[in-house]
């Protein structure tokens, strides 16, 4: 678990992170979330100690990191930003073999786990092994440098802005491929951004900031539901409610027939990811207040009503 206690930082007597506290339960992937200059980077860097707090204190696993040699403490974390940070005159090999070496792995050890991060993050390691960092597209060189933070195993993953400089397409071919690897792995991971759609996408848990204060903390479903504030409403922009059902799921909804539902209804196959907003397409699509959905394994129906129940208190703004 990564605790932050009442965390201050400033900078020439100006605040940038202003008695921020809350905690990231361990194996969770918690967003980072605020507009440019609201000090996420600075409350990112306070874990691995390139930022040391005016006041407050930060804690991994209950022990301040403070009191952690910083050597040790950084051979448990992995750190991911948006420049990536490799090295040009190096082989992605050598790139990946950074930390494993520092912590004196042998030859062969270090030679498999480079092959084994290289598949993790769906680069042929045969193709890619060789080649210098500086014949990589933006996509492949970010891909590295997530293999290059999870080459030691390091329970815990810092992550900025990693994937800001890769275009929309590779993005999103990113983001799918590592929520696969940390679906695997379960790191305890603190990932910065300002790309709403990726929070919402990525996180289990989202820290949003202001003003280098913590303005919400809690689940995207929670959060497109019970905004804090207008701010967190504006930030989450006004299709907040059809977010909302996007990431619910249609099937567990299914309601028992409505007491005098017309004999027409509509049948509705559909599979076990379809959303709640799919659901609601539908219904508008065939101008119903109500169908049958039938999936592989349940039945059931779906009325207009229940969706609007299921899509938050902030429907009937
Ligand atoms: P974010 O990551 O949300 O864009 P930062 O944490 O980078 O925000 O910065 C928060 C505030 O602290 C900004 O006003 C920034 O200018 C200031 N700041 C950050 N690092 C330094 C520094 N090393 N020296 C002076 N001011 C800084």
């Amino acid at each position: 678990m990564i605790e932050f206690k009442n965390v201050s930082k400033r900078y020439d007597n100006t605040p940038a992170v202003n008695d921020c506290s809350f905690s990231i339960p361990s194996h969770k992937f918690c967003v980072l979330i605020g507009p440019s200059g609201c000090g996420k980077t600075t409350m990112l860097r306070t874990v691995n100690r390139l930022v040391i707090p005016n006041e407050g204190a930060v804690l991994i696993d209950d022990t301040n990191v403070a009191d952690i040699p910083v050597t040790k403490l950084r051979k448990k974390i992995g750190y991911v930003i948006q420049t990536i940070g490799l090295f040009p005159h190096m082989t992605v090999e050598k790139n990946i073999s950074v930390v494993p070496k520092l912590l004196k792995w042998e030859k062969n050890r270090i030679s498999k786990r480079v092959d084994e991060m290289l598949d993790l993050v769906g680069l042929e390691p045969k193709q890619y092994k060789k080649k210098r960092t500086s014949e990589l597209s933006g996509g492949e060189a970010q891909r590295i440098g997530v293999a290059r933070a999870l080459a030691s195993d390091p329970p815990i993953l810092l992550m900025d802005e990693p994937f800001g400089a890769v275009d929309p397409i590779n993005r999103e071919i990113l983001q799918q491929s590592f929520l696969k690897i940390q679906r695997e792995l379960k790191k305890t991971i603190l990932f910065v951004t300002h790309d709403m759609d990726e929070a919402l996408k990525m996180a289990d848990i989202i820290a949003i900031m202001k003003n280098g204060e913590l303005i919400q903390f809690n689940s995207p479903l929670e959060i497109l539901s019970k905004p804090e504030n207008e701010f967190v409403k504006s930030f989450f922009g006004t299709d907040r409610i059809m977010k909302r059902l996007s990431m619910l799921k249609a099937k567990d909804y299914l309601q028992e027939e409505p007491e005098n539902s017309p004999k027409d209804q509509p049948k509705i196959t559909i599979t076990k990811d379809f959303s709640l907003k799919d659901a609601l397409s539908i219904l508008f699509e065939k101008n119903v207040d109500s169908a049958q959905f039938i999936t592989e394994k349940e039945t059931g129906f779906l009325s207009m009503p229940v969706i609007r129940e299921a899509s938050g208190d902030g429907y009937v703004e």
